[in-house]
């Protein structure tokens, strides 16, 4: 992957990206409802809600919004681990609702089996430097 862009591929309901703080680790974030979801506008991309890197020895944090970064202060251990409990929650969450759901699966829209076909990307304009 390349710095300052973000994959997205559709077949795997996942994007990726480097970490934006430059220390190289990619950074993916899977799209779901209790996870991440994208939207793009026909120029830019956001990515909801934040990217929290707590697992990463940066720990940066920081939106992806309208084809920017912005950061986010640092939260501090007890903000991590009350962030990592929701998303455990909500995954939980989400889970469930897939294995109860899981007899009735509907095929995905057209459209997006079409975008699907191979995965894109899109900028992110440009990288601030410096950490809030
Ligand atoms: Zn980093």
């Amino acid at each position: 992957m390349d710095s300052g862009l973000l994959y997205v591929s559709i077949p795997y309901r996942t994007c990726g990206h480097l970490c934006c703080c430059g220390c190289g680790h990619e950074v993916v974030t899977p799209l779901s409802p209790a996870q991440w979801s994208i939207t793009y506008d026909g120029e830019n991309v956001s990515l909801t809600p934040s990217i929290g890197n707590w697992a990463l020895p940066c720990r940066s944090h920081y939106w992806i919004h309208d084809g920017r970064v912005r950061w986010s202060r640092r939260y501090s251990a007890a903000e991590i681990a009350q962030n990592r409990d929701r998303d455990r929650r909500l995954l939980a969450r989400d889970s469930e609702a897939q294995a109860r759901g899981a007899g009735q699966a509907a095929s995905p829209p057209a459209v997006v089996a079409l975008v699907g076909q191979r995965a894109g990307h899109a900028t992110l304009g440009h990288r601030p430097v410096e950490h809030r």
